[in-house]
């Protein structure tokens, strides 16, 4: 658990990293105009976070219709549950299908009824979801769609972005999920009418607010400056050791979010900021897909293993990190033992199923979701930051290949 000495740590996704420049002030205003222009969608509107983004998309549903319950996928961010809950609606969880973080379809089948509001298929981990189960039982039940496509900037499927076949989708620019403005959320929907609601949803439910913009300004001009192998140590890695010795892995994988989620208007400074480091993402998620399906061989090849990927000749996915699955729990834990913590971008994607945080209790409603569970216990996530060099991952999978034999 402890850190080789010397050693850098490993962000646990591949970041943007931002550049001095990219902070002067004055940036051009396009993020959300340069954003959709390289997705090849035509609008993004942009919010205070991916939490807010689902607020948005929920409250602008809600408005149009009694129901009130919201389906998610057992196995997801927390976030997401404190969304559904922040807009008074309830959840209903969804087990997986075996050994993936897709809904079963049975499952889905059996959760959706005459009180479905919405399904948030979630494209996790930057891979593309099984949109069509989520699609048909929506259809059959009067559902919307939303998808969360939080981890996912980039993915697609049938050659257009995702995010644009359900009713609405969402990307997040959080601290560590590829662009970043520290906290952000880029809406899209397919539809004009869905995308006027959502706007004019978005001007009566969210208010400028300077401090929580001057906060967040503060905060992303630290990210600028550790977001990189030494600060990360610092700012990400002693922490999160502290956690683990604490014997808190809710806190080591910043599981622990807090219940109220900050809605407030972005400012032009971080517009600008992330409208400056847009330029440099179509590259840089170029170069992250040709290091990750250049190592995927690799990984496939670990015993037991199996790695997420795309299955489809029409689904491309984006590479922040490795999603794998092993085949048990205990060999998962074993690599975690030896792993978290030492700086190579190696950790669960998140610890539990959502009934299984202690501090959702009064949110999350228990469930029979032993799938999810199960991928909760045997997957985890391996970095695929550029600054996991040839030599390191070589390094991290003779390690993993020893650990799993
Ligand atoms: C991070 C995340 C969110 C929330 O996005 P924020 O921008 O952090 O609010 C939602 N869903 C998933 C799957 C996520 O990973």
């Amino acid at each position: 658990m402890a850190p080789e000495p010397g050693a850098v740590e490993i962000p646990p996704t591949a970041g943007l990293p931002l550049r001095a420049g990219d902070l002067l002030p004055a940036g051009p205003a396009d993020l959300e105009t340069f954003v959709a222009r390289w997705l090849g969608v035509d609008a993004l509107q942009l919010e205070c976070s991916g939490t807010a983004s689902l607020v948005v998309a929920l409250t602008a549903l809600a408005g149009a219709s009694a129901r009130k319950t919201v389906v998610l996928p057992a196995y997801t961010c927390p976030l997401v549950a404190l969304a559904v809950h922040r807009c008074g609606l309830r959840i209903r969880l969804c087990d997986l299908a075996p050994g993936h973080f897709d809904f079963d379809r049975d499952a889905l089948a059996a959760a959706c009824g005459a009180d479905t509001l919405a399904i948030v298929v979630t494209h996790l981990a930057g891979r593309v979801a099984d949109l069509d189960t989520a699609l048909d039982c929506a259809a059959s039940c009067g559902a919307a769609v939303i998808e969360d496509a939080a981890q996912s900037l980039g993915a697609r499927r049938h050659g257009r972005s995702v995010g644009l076949e359900g009713d609405a989708g969402f990307f997040s620019l959080a601290a560590g999920k590829g662009l970043s403005i520290f906290e952000g959320g880029l809406l899209l929907a397919r539809d004009p009418a869905m995308r006027a609601a959502l706007q004019t949803g978005s001007a009566r439910l969210v208010p400028a607010d300077w401090r929580w913009e001057l906060r967040r300004s503060v905060e992303l001009l630290g990210y600028a400056a550790l977001y990189g192998p030494r600060g990360m140590r610092l700012a990400y890695g002693n922490p999160q050791r502290a956690a683990l010795r604490a014997g808190d892995p809710v806190r080591a994988a910043g599981d622990d979010f807090s219940l109220a989620i900050p809605l407030h208007r972005v400012g032009p400074w971080r517009r600008g900021v992330g409208a400056r480091a847009a330029r440099r993402l179509p590259a840089f998620a170029e170069a992250a897909t040709r290091r990750a399906l250049q190592r995927l061989p690799r990984l496939q090849s670990l015993p037991g293993v199996q790695v997420l990927h795309d299955r489809r000749p029409d689904e491309q996915g984006v590479w922040p990190f490795f999603m794998l699955v092993l085949p048990d729990a205990a060999r998962r834990d074993r690599v975690l033992a030896q792993l978290w913590g030492a700086g190579l971008g190696v950790g669960p994607l998140f610890v539990h199923t959502l009934p299984d945080y202690d501090y959702l209790r009064a949110i999350v409603p228990a469930a029979d979701v032993p799938r999810a569970r199960d991928f909760a216990a045997r997957s985890l996530s391996i970095s695929n930051s550029h600054w996991l060099d040839d030599g390191r991952f070589d390094a991290l999978t003779a390690r993993l290949a020893k650990l799993l034999s």
